[in-house]
């Protein structure tokens, strides 16, 4: 095992990335097999060989024939534990070049300019993550727990959920997650983010990233979230920060091996000028190294004093040469080099050493812990590991100075580098004066902070943290599933009611009986539901309560003709079959506050466009499910807060449930109203509550024990007993139940 905190893997953890962190080539016939450097294989290479594990993903090539398939396959699984999905030129174009690289790689960097929405793209992204679906299920097992990365992969989770994968599921977002408002260009923003939420645990670099997705599932999906966390069906999705970290110790240790000894002796030898500052990067637009070139040229403008003195080692990685944006992007810092160079240099000095290539582990180690100064000013990057390795490679001397953009994911951590705009060329320029004339004592002090937290949240505490938490998370959903009612407890029920000679049913009407509707009007129960209603009414041994926050009007006329017995707003009126007129139970309640309130609600009301204020007879609700969401909750604080000193020392209370404000009397709820009903008898021998919201929370909470309480739609804090998944399986429960009496 790696040198992390010793921690062992019990599960097998399954890894899923768009690339192994192995590559097969050909070589004069033979497969040739060679390890990734990347940060992630090697982060992630003590769980995979802890866990036992498996990763799957694309080898980089598809085998000529079945024999080289098999011999591949076998090599990979014996000697990488690595699962191949082969991926043909034409997949490559449309989902890696295509869908991946040309709509979600820009989009989600800001240069939504550069984005192409091609369906055809879009299909063929979806078809590759089906693939990948495929393959997993010919090798997950029970107990498994699946670890899915980038965005490759976004649709994969929610297909494993869709082929009833019970595992546990992580999604690692590499990338950063834009804001809602550029998110939502994307033509496939439904799916992909609903592809996203059949993971249990969904992690991003920064807090905004996490921020951002919220956001996204909240005014897209129109689903909310709670500290971070997403229902989905029967489960809790959490979307969480974990800032990737690197293998410090490799890089620290690495400057003082002999190869890189001899390697810095030869660099220094060329280049011969006192400074160096470095930049790495693969060549890519969301690099920003124009607009470095550019800001490296005004330096050199407007500091003479630095000529002859100073190399800018520029080193750029190739990638994604096949499109079309980086080949210009390729020509733009050719030319650039070209006329920075050709402007400033003199015989025997070149400000700038650009290379175009990838460079080995060594000769890169030299480069950072040679370079007095490190310019990584992307204009955006989901975290950027170079600045981190370059300041993990000035650990034990200290004197290295870090420029960093802010909008690099890791300038969330590394507070002390020299932040800078990466757009603002003279706030570079004066950045790389101020780092070069740094004392050694200035650096020293921001090095060392920064180091200690590179090297203990490292690439390893990183994973296991993920990993930790994910099976945290599927150690509640585990619990919760047990609290679903399920086919054999539906059972149970109704052998308690067949047994049961005096039985209790009380029900909320909204999202309970029926799904929740943009208008309320359009709620109206069907012919079928009234059928029922009448039906479980007719049995004498029943007594059959809606209790509801609608007003008196509306009950007394949709349910007229069943004879249940009935509960408006909630709790304040109650009417049982055979009373004539509505009555309330709760002594003293008067309205003469509600035109001290009701100037403060319409207030609310007109700065929150679609809200509106609903008078009941005794309470007053400011509604707010039409309007944005954000700005709704937003907005439902302040009023709670504008409330809260106005109420103290009055008989009200103010309360906030799904999508309302409500004001009113302390003594009312649908706890009390259900007392009326429960306190008939001195035991029921049957009571079933069921309801879907906050103010039905009351109910279940007078419930007497071993009866029973289902909240419909999953919630991760109730006190009903049980769950049911939606209004239909609640009226096929109850059918069961009339219909065995039948
Ligand atoms: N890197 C490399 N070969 C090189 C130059 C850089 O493998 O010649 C590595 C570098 O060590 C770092 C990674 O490429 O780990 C770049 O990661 P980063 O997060 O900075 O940017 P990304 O390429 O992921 O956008």
């Amino acid at each position: 095992m790696h040198a992390s905190n010793g921690k062992k893997q019990n599960n097998r953890v399954v890894i899923v990335s768009n690339r192994l962190p192995v590559s097969v080539a050909r070589n004069n016939g033979n497969l040739k097999i060679t390890p990734s450097i990347g940060g992630l294989a090697t982060g992630l290479s003590s769980f995979h060989h802890d866990s036992n594990g498996l990763w799957v993903g694309w080898p980089g090539i598809s085998p000529s024939d079945n024999e080289e398939k098999i011999t591949m396959e076998e090599t990979l699984r014996r000697d990488f534990s690595c699962l191949p999905v082969y991926l043909s030129a034409a997949d490559l174009k449309k989902y890696y070049y295509g869908f991946s690289n040309r709509t979600l790689w820009p989009l989600f960097h800001y240069f939504t300019t550069y984005c192409t929405y091609e369906k055809s793209e879009w299909k063929a992204y979806r078809k590759v993550n089906q693939m990948f679906c495929r393959r997993l299920l010919e090798v997950i097992e029970p107990g498994d727990m699946i670890w899915v990365h980038d965005y490759h992969l976004l649709l994969l989770p929610d297909l494993l959920r869709q082929e009833n994968v019970d595992a546990a599921i992580g999604l690692f977002l590499h990338i950063p997650f834009p804001s809602m408002e550029i998110f939502r260009y994307l033509p496939w923003r439904e799916e992909i983010l609903r592809g996203m939420l059949g993971a249990d645990l969904i992690g991003f670099h920064t807090y905004d990233y996490t921020r951002h997705f919220l956001s996204s599932v909240l005014r897209i999906l129109g689903r909310e979230q709670e500290y971070g966390q997403v229902v989905a069906g029967n489960r809790l999705v959490k979307a969480d920060t974990f800032p990737m970290g690197i293998d410090a110790r490799k890089y620290s240790e690495a400057v003082d091996t002999s190869t890189v000894i001899k390697e810095k002796k030869t660099l220094r030898e060329r280049l011969k000028t006192e400074k160096i500052i470095l930049s790495v990067d693969r060549l890519d637009f969301s690099k920003g190294i124009p607009e470095r070139l550019r800001a490296f040229e005004l330096f050199l403008e407007k500091q003479p004093k630095w000529h002859n003195k100073i190399t800018f080692v520029m080193l750029c990685v190739p990638s994604r040469t096949k499109v079309k944006q980086y080949q210009l992007l390729k020509r733009e810092i050719d030319e650039l080099v070209g006329r920075i160079n050709g402007r400033f240099g003199r015989p025997g000095w070149l400000p700038i050493l650009y290379m175009y290539r990838s460079v080995p582990f060594d000769e890169l180690i030299a480069l950072y812990s040679e370079a007095d100064l490190a310019l990584v000013t992307p204009l955006r990057d989901g975290m950027n590991l170079v600045a981190k390795e370059y300041l993990a490679c000035h650990s034990k001397t200290g004197l290295g100075v870090l420029v960093l953009s802010e909008t690099a994911g890791a300038a969330a951590e590394l507070g002390e580098a020299i932040i800078v705009n990466p757009n603002d060329i003279e706030m570079i320029a004066d950045a790389i004066s101020q780092g070069l004339e740094m004392s050694a004592e200035d650096k020293k002090a921001a090095v060392s902070f920064m180091s200690r937290r590179i090297e203990k949240y490292n690439i390893f505490r990183w994973a296991e943290d993920f990993i930790e938490h994910l099976s945290q998370i599927r150690g509640r959903h585990e619990l919760n599933k047990q609290r679903f009612l399920n086919i054999d407890l539906q059972r149970t029920v109704k052998s308690s009611y067949m047994k049961a000679n005096t039985r209790l049913i009380l029900l909320d009407y909204d999202g309970t009986l029926v799904s929740l509707k943009k208008k309320p009007e359009l709620a109206r129960p069907s012919a079928e539901l009234l059928k029922l209603l009448s039906a479980l009414k007719a049995d004498p041994k029943n007594t059959v309560v809606i209790i509801s926050g609608r007003d008196r009007d509306c009950l007394s006329e949709w349910m007229s003709g069943t004879g249940v017995d009935l509960v408006a707003e909630h709790g304040t009126w109650l009417r049982e079959a055979d009373w004539n007129e509505w009555q309330i139970k709760e002594e003293g309640l008067n309205d003469q506050w509600k035109k001290n309130f009701y100037p403060i609600l319409e207030m609310f009301s007109e700065r929150t466009p679609g809200s509106f204020v609903e008078e009941k007879t005794y309470a007053l609700v400011w509604h707010y499910r039409k309007a944005e969401p954000e700005l709704g909750a937003l907005r439902a604080k302040e009023l709670m807060d504008a409330l809260h000193d106005m109420l103290s020392g009055t008989s009200l209370q103010v309360l906030r449930g799904s999508k309302v404000v409500e004001i009113k009397p302390a003594g009312v709820n649908k706890g009390k109203a259900a007392m009326h009903w429960i306190d008939k008898k001195e035991k029921w021998d049957f009571i079933l509550s069921m309801g879907d919201d906050w103010t039905d929370e009351d109910i279940f909470a007078v419930m007497p024990d071993k009866t029973w309480s289902i909240r419909v739609g999953f919630k991760p804090f109730t006190r009903a007993n049980y769950f049911m998944e939606s209004p239909e399986e609640v009226v096929n429960l109850l059918n069961t139940l009339v219909n065995d009496i039948k």
